[in-house]
């Protein structure tokens, strides 16, 4: 399919960018990697009247420790790619979760031209990094002509495809913390290697200890296994914090499995990630 006609526009700057999106409103896509928008448009799901193409700047490229001892955090510009996660010291380093998720995303053209800023934007459930983030307790950095906020991915889905950032906001910084290069896990299962994830589980520990998971296509957002969670806070064992996966999802049905098949996917897939992030 070919898209709707739009007009194009490319700013030299992150303040030049947030001026389109404030002069056109509603009628302005943002484009990042464009591996999600630009299929959405080809499908006439989306008409935006003006895309503004944000991929080439670099200031929203970046991954480095900010702040000071236990306010410390790992920042991460919106347009640093997938691939950049994966390749990462400081990430490696840091936060070795993410990109051991990021290298499951699609394939290595994806990796090349999605950003970390368009994967969370784009609020789909089946994707692997917000779920991620949202193991990890991350903060999601929204700038608009009006200022900057800083929304905890906890408030920041509202539904599928959706999210509370308004027309007029750029997402230009995901925030996470310091949890290291160990006590981790990514179990993403697919039918076939570079595939969408029919379920995945994230499993971090944070600087406290606690036991984190974030789960992929188990809902209309991404989810956490609360009752999981709170199981391994009460010291339960591994096999019966997982047992409780399940609770509080709604899985979809679709040619991928039931929501039956996929309720039991996710406490398998909980107990492997548990399991390797202890070991
Ligand atoms: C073949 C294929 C396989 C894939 N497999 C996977 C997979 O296995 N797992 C997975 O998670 N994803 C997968 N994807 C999706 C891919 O990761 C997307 O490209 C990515 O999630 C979106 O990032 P993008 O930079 O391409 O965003 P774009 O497509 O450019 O934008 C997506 C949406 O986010 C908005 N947006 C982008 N950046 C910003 C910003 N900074 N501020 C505000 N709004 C913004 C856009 O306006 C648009 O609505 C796949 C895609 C393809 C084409």
């Amino acid at each position: 399919m070919i898209p709707v006609g739009f007009e194009y526009e490319r700013p030299d700057s992150v303040a030049a960018a947030l001026a389109l999106l404030a002069e056109h409103g509603e009628g302005a896509t943002i484009l990042a990697g464009g591996h999600s928008l630009l299929p959405v448009m080809k499908l006439r799901l989306s008409a935006p009247e003006i895309v503004i193409d944000i991929g080439r700047l670099t200031e929203l490229n970046y991954i480095r420790v900010d702040g000071d001892g236990a306010d410390s955090h790992v920042a991460i510009g919106a347009g640093t790619r997938y691939r950049d996660l994966v390749i990462s010291d400081v990430l490696a380093a840091e936060c070795a979760l993410l990109p051991a998720v990021a290298r499951t995303v699609g394939d290595p053209q994806v990796r090349h031209r999605g950003t970390i800023g368009g994967g969370l934007a784009h609020g789909d459930p089946a994707a692997d990094i917000p779920a991620a983030v949202l193991a990890l307790d991350g903060e999601i950095v929204l700038r608009s002509p009006r200022g900057e906020r800083i929304v905890p991915i906890t408030e920041f889905y509202t539904g599928v495809f959706s999210s509370v950032k308004e027309p007029d906001e750029l997402l230009v910084e995901v925030r996470v913390p310091r949890t290291g290069a160990t006590g981790w896990a990514y179990e993403k299962f697919t039918r076939r290697s570079n595939d969408w994830a029919i379920v995945a589980v994230s499993v971090v520990t944070l600087p406290s200890g606690r036991r984190q998971l974030g789960l992929v296509n188990m809902g209309g957002t991404p989810l956490r296994a609360l009752a999981t969670e709170a199981a391994l806070e009460q010291g339960k064992s591994i096999e019966e914090a997982a047992a409780l996966a399940a609770e509080g999802t709604e899985p979809p049905a679709d040619n991928a499995g039931t929501p039956e098949y996929r309720r039991h996917l996710v406490t398998v897939l909980a107990k492997r990630a548990l399991k390797t992030a202890s070991a």
